[in-house]
């Protein structure tokens, strides 16, 4: 069975209710719950309709909060069990624990420039944010410790992905070779262009050279899900516990919130993950 999130899994989501992606590449494991959100369910309007889970952008708070109490009704997860993320573009990765569970929802965040969170605590949602960077999920079944990472072209480019399995080597002992990681939609190389400094900087990454390529009208298009995947794999993650997705953020910018695809006026979708009790 393939595992790699296709076009074939937008089948069910429709118009009505609150949907989100599950990730096949964790289907046997019962102790997980993983997903990614769409544009549908929630109650923002206009730029942000429907299910935006940003406070960060100009949408209205008690909507937004809103969503979330939908998202938590919908997942059977109390808003005080979700952790968020303090998204900068950075390379930083923090541990999570009990001590911070509702951050960014219910409390204030301790932390900022957080775009990685790992954890080995059961009932405890990780939530990062996305319109179009590239969302990575992580578990570990053997010493059942899970992570999520926001990889936009910064990220990318300060090796987030890379920083993510080193922690969750350090900090809880797990064996790369065990850890499986997953994509999840983000804008693919049929959109994700760039001008000639942000290649040039990819360009300087020995793994990545062979996934950048020149177009003739002076832009270049850069392929982020080969050069994550060739950092996992440097970082010792076996090829076949790496799991792709197929779906392109701004191709589909009904159905997800594109930041390119609506020209930076856009919601913003979450990921989450969890170790069930
Ligand atoms: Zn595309």
């Amino acid at each position: 069975m393939d595992k790699n999130l296709n076009v074939q899994h937008l089948a069910n989501v429709k118009e009505e209710g609150l949907r989100y992606i599950t990730l096949p590449a964790f289907s046997e494991f019962p102790e997980i719950v993983a997903g990614f959100t769409t544009r549908f369910g929630g109650v923002s309007t206009g730029e942000f309709a429907t299910l935006n889970l940003s406070f960060t952008r100009s949408d209205d708070k008690s909507n937004v909060f809103e969503n979330y109490r939908l998202l938590s009704e919908d997942l059977g997860v109390p808003l005080n069990n979700m952790v968020l993320s303090y998204q900068t573009h950075s390379k930083n990765v923090m541990t999570v624990s009990k001590e911070h569970s509702g951050m960014g929802l219910v409390t204030d965040r301790t932390y900022t420039d957080t775009d990685g969170l790992i954890t080995d605590e059961t009932s405890l949602m990780l939530v990062t944010h996305y319109a179009d960077c590239v969302p990575l999920y992580f578990y570990d079944p053997f010493k059942k410790v899970a992570g999520l990472t926001h990889s936009g072209w910064k990220g990318t480019l300060q090796d987030i992905a890379g920083e993510t399995i080193k922690k969750m080597r350090d900090v809880y002992g797990c064996n790369p070779e065990n850890i499986r990681a997953a994509f999840g939609p983000h804008i693919r190389n049929c959109c994700f262009e760039v001008d000639v400094d942000v290649a040039g900087e990819f360009a300087k990454i020995d793994y990545a050279k062979g996934h950048i390529f020149s177009r003739n009208d002076g832009k270049w298009m850069i392929d982020l899900e080969n050069i994550i995947i060739e950092s996992l794999k440097r970082q010792g993650l076996r090829e076949d516990n790496i799991f792709r997705c197929n779906i392109c953020t701004k191709c589909h910018k009904e159905i997800f919130f594109s930041h390119r695809g609506s020209r930076g006026k856009s919601g913003t979708a979450a990921a989450f993950i969890m170790i069930k009790e």
